[in-house]
């Protein structure tokens, strides 16, 4: 299990999500890969370390991106994170490993959904989909079992992050919203823990706490 890490806010994003996926490298990894939005979130990813990553061409305002220690697949550019969904809605990474992702899998091929990668978090990214983000999201913590930690971004810059049994933390400056696995990659500000079972919504740099459906469980 590796890291995440995500940065909104007026620096560039991406050089800050390289930076702190760097303070992560103590944890090993095999592959790795940053998403950064420009009218909808592109992705690069690499084998190996993070110095294969290509450069951004554009200074963004927002970034997250993952230092993949492979569970479900073996080490390819396809099976690094982040993850799209079919549409190109979703783009997601994740630590853990969603222990009923094969049977998620295979229902959403049923309803013709293409996979192009072996990993749990492309089910992820696809199953998604088929939720609606702003209601009913108790029902993600039914259907995805295992552990997840999220940061799941949309085609407009929103971000929802995610917690179940992996870490994910935020830090909150007057103008900036950094987010990670670990808190030693973190600058000082106000710190906020996820708990399991939360849900955070971030638009525009204004962070909605959704219920915490930590007891649903
Ligand atoms: N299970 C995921 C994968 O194999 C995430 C692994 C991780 O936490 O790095 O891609």
């Amino acid at each position: 299990m590796c890291g995440i890490y995500g940065y909104i806010g007026d620096k560039d994003a991406y050089s800050a999500v390289l930076n702190g996926l760097s303070l992560l490298q103590y944890r090993g990894y095999d592959s790795c890969g940053v998403a950064y939005y420009n009218n909808g979130f592109k992705v690069n990813k690499a084998v190996g370390t993070l110095n294969n990553l290509k450069e951004c061409p554009i200074k963004p305002k927002i970034a997250f991106g993952h230092t993949r220690w492979a569970t479900n697949g073996v080490v390819t550019e396809a099976n690094a994170h982040p993850h799209v969904s079919f549409n190109g809605e979703i783009t997601v990474v994740h630590n853990g490993i969603i222990k009923n992702s094969d049977e998620i899998k295979g229902k959403l091929i049923k309803k013709g959904i293409n996979f192009y990668s072996e990993t749990d978090t492309e089910v992820i990214a696809n199953y998604l989909t088929t939720i609606d983000i702003n209601k009913n999201l108790g029902k993600i913590f039914k259907d995805l079992k295992g552990t997840y930690s999220l940061i799941i971004g949309n085609s407009a810059g929103d971000i929802t992050l995610i917690k179940q049994f992996s870490p994910l933390h935020i830090l909150k400056t007057d103008n900036e919203i950094y987010i990670s696995s670990d808190i030693s990659s973190l600058p000082s500000g106000e710190l906020y823990t996820l708990k399991d079972g939360d849900i955070i919504k971030i638009v525009n740099k204004e962070m909605w706490p959704m219920p915490s459906y930590g007891d649903l469980l």
